[in-house]
């Protein structure tokens, strides 16, 4: 239950180029046909972009694609690795990260309610939910959970939020333009972080809910009360 890890298996089916494929790179204007076209002489920076990279060209190739990284005695394995899975450098970087940093917890998608905004969240499966009184929690009824920026990715709508703020403008109260969900928004407790609405996660990777309440009507009172919530959103 609650496993939303990325496995090596979902990511090597994407597609796409990768340092394995030794394909030359794409000329501006789709000029492939240059080569065709003989009689005529290309110009001289086109005809070096049309032509297959040599070793250096490769090698830059291969350093824009993870191989700048002092890969020491792993550099073929790692190479071999990319080749194997079909992914760029830049997508077994994510992989690892992804898998060392955020063992223990499970990739959480949810969004608002007309579709508009979705986004994905790394948290545990069983969340820690403040239920705040302050003036405007109170109307909205919002609890959240509270995660490091990182952690927290924007998948789109990011053109259809509004933000309204108030009092000590910290906190952005982000919402759905078209809807008016607020599925998640910057405390002013964590303004580093985000703050996630659990009733707008998708379903199935949810295990518990632990609901805490926050006096946030005595806010100076309440945050000295709670000296970690600053840390639940540093990386
Ligand atoms: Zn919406």
């Amino acid at each position: 239950m609650g496993k939303a890890r990325r496995t090596p298996a979902a990511a090597a089916t994407r597609k796409g180029p990768h340092p394995g494929a030794k394909k030359p790179p794409e000329p501006p204007g789709g000029a492939r046909g240059d080569r065709a076209s003989k009689g005529k002489a290309p110009p001289r920076q086109k005809a070096r972009e049309a032509e297959s990279p040599g070793p250096e060209e490769e090698e830059q190739q291969q350093q824009q694609q993870g191989g700048a990284l002092a890969l020491g005695a792993q550099q073929d394995r790692w190479l071999q690795f990319l080749k194997r899975q079909r992914v760029s450098g830049e997508e077994a970087a994510k992989l690892l990260l992804d898998t060392f940093e955020y063992q223990g917890l499970v990739k959480h998608t949810g969004g608002c309610h007309c579709g508009s905004v979705r986004f994905e969240v790394w948290a545990s499966a069983d969340l820690h939910v403040f239920d705040c009184n302050c003036s405007i929690c109170a109307k909205k009824q919002n609890r959240h959970f509270i995660v490091p920026a990182s952690r927290f990715k924007l998948l789109k709508g990011a053109d259809d939020l509004a933000t309204y703020t108030f009092n000590t403008h910290c906190a952005k109260h982000t919402f759905c333009k078209t809807c008016g969900i607020q599925s998640f928004y910057t405390p002013r407790s964590n303004p580093d972080g985000y703050g996630i609405a659990p009733h707008c996660l998708d379903e199935g990777t949810v295990r518990s809910v632990t609901i805490e309440a926050i006096n946030g009507k005595e806010w100076e009172k309440a945050i000295k009360a709670h000296p970690t919530i600053k840390t639940l959103s540093k990386p």
